[in-house]
């Protein structure tokens, strides 16, 4: 897959501040924030701050301190939100064959409720 990152997508205007967004961790690499259409009665999502456009190209190209950033970002916010103990799932969708919407690598924690099988049937 070509990784040429669209500086126009809807995540780097969240990351310029261009438009609004319900933030719920802030960290030197990465971003977390509510997402617009929540799915679940938690639902996160977890953006690097560097131009990445999926996870591959992310864990590719990214430094060691990013990585680890981003990583420890996820659980934070599941600490912060009450998941740990409930359980919750995280999701990455990369390209055509995941209906990745938005092509700034994200990861969605979803969480607060029983979240039924992985895949619709
Ligand atoms: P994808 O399908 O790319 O994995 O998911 C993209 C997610 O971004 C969707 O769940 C969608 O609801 C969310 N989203 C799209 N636009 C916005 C926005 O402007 N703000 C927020 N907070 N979430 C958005």
């Amino acid at each position: 897959m070509t990784h040429a990152y669209d500086d126009t997508n809807i995540f780097a205007k969240i990351l310029r501040g261009e438009i609004p967004n319900d933030t719920v961790l802030d960290t030197e690499h990465s971003l977390a924030f509510r997402d617009i259409t929540p799915k679940a009665a938690v639902h996160v999502l977890v953006i690097p701050k560097g131009a990445y456009v999926t996870y591959d190209h992310f864990a590719r190209e990214a430094s060691d301190a990013q990585i680890a950033d981003f990583t420890r970002a996820i659980a934070e916010v599941c600490r912060r939100e009450g998941l740990e103990e409930g359980g919750y799932r995280l999701i990455s969708n990369v390209g055509e064959a995941g209906l990745q919407e938005v092509p700034h690598m994200h990861v969605h924690i979803l969480g607060g409720q029983s979240l039924g099988p992985l895949l619709a049937e």
